[in-house]
């Protein structure tokens, strides 16, 4: 069953050379606004013929290290400097963004829960099918930012997934390392189905996510690493000329090969981290306690560790409920390839 036209348009001309700051329009009408629409900031930067790419933050609207990165290179890039075709997106969930959020106010919607998207449905799976079925098409490599937001804070890497196509997974894996990141990783994703990525991967098109730390905020040493790995990818898919930039230490290649690398709470209450991020755990170690905050001398619940490795991933407040992840844990590897 073939879909209707989204409703949502474009105030840029993706095929005109130059620099174009713009919206994706997506009509609404509510109480606040009878004739109005969701406005989601684009700019598009071209020269010439050559390769596109689609830059995209804000997936998550409380992700600040990908957003902040891309509203700086919206304001400096410069077309004479790109070959090609860059698509900048800093806020694709932009009503999440504007609240600090990580789903929509509109209907609730993950955006990155919401692929490949319907141009019926709400407001969230509208925005997800215009990038499902008129964004990912016009570019050849999409890299998509993403960091712990407010829950979680998450080491900054770039990461690619075990793909069918052999050829499509080496080439977002080069992408993913020269991204430059301290840490490069294969990402297992509990719940890929209704990702971004898996939109774009399946219409075969290169795609490299990252995290970028987390906690709801940034720091410099994060936007260092955001701003470099940016442009990184677009030197390393020809799209800007330039040197890639490495980390200071030579890169650490992880991988996640299963859902045991997931450390999932069965209790609510005070959670005690006993690891550092970025340090190295070993299978069976306590990882966390989980203190019940309804009386004293009770003990804490102890959590360890189900695998040996790296902490790539923790739980960013301390309350804790049944069901929150408290630690992902991903195995240091050699190779990637
Ligand atoms: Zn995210």
């Amino acid at each position: 069953m073939s879909k209707r036209p989204s409703p949502i348009s474009a105030t840029v001309d993706f095929d005109a050379d130059g620099v174009q700051h713009g919206f994706l329009k997506l009509p609404i009408s509510n109480d606040e606004s009878a004739w109005g629409a969701v406005m989601i900031p684009v700019t598009v930067v071209k020269n010439g013929d050559g390769p596109s790419a689609l830059l995209t933050g804000g997936n998550h609207g409380d992700e600040y290290e990908g957003i902040t990165a891309l509203l700086k290179l919206a304001n400096t890039l410069k077309a004479e400097d790109v070959h090609g075709r860059v698509i900048i997106v800093p806020m694709m969930n932009v009503p999440a963004a504007k609240v600090g959020r990580r789903t929509s106010p509109m209907d609730g919607g993950n955006l990155n829960r919401s692929f490949p998207g319907n141009p019926d449905g709400t407001v969230t799976e509208q925005i997800a099918d215009y990038f499902t079925r008129y964004m990912v098409p016009l570019v050849d490599v999409v890299l998509d930012l993403h960091s712990g937001g407010r829950t979680l804070d998450i080491i900054p890497f770039a990461a690619s997934h075990l793909l069918d196509n052999k050829d499509q997974q080496r080439q977002a894996l080069e992408g993913a390392k020269a991204f430059g990141a301290p840490t490069a990783m294969m990402m297992f994703e509990l719940d890929a189905a209704r990702l971004f990525d898996t939109a774009v991967e399946s219409q075969g098109k290169i795609f490299v996510a990252t995290e970028l730390g987390g906690g709801g905020t940034t720091t410099p040493e994060r936007m260092e690493i955001a701003e470099r790995g940016v442009r990184n990818f677009l030197i390393h898919y020809g799209l800007v000329d330039g040197e890639l930039a490495g980390p200071s230490q030579p890169q650490v290649y992880v991988d996640m090969p299963d859902a045991s690398c997931y450390v999932q709470s069965e209790h609510t209450g005070l959670l005690e981290l006993t690891v550092t991020l970025g340090e190295m755990v070993e299978k069976g170690e306590v990882l966390a306690r989980v203190y019940d905050m309804t009386r004293t001398g009770a003990m804490p619940v102890e959590y360890h560790a189900q695998r040996s490795g790296v902490l790539v991933a923790r739980r960013f407040p301390s309350l804790v409920n049944m069901g929150d992840t408290i630690a992902v844990i991903a195995e240091v590897v050699d190779s990637l390839d």
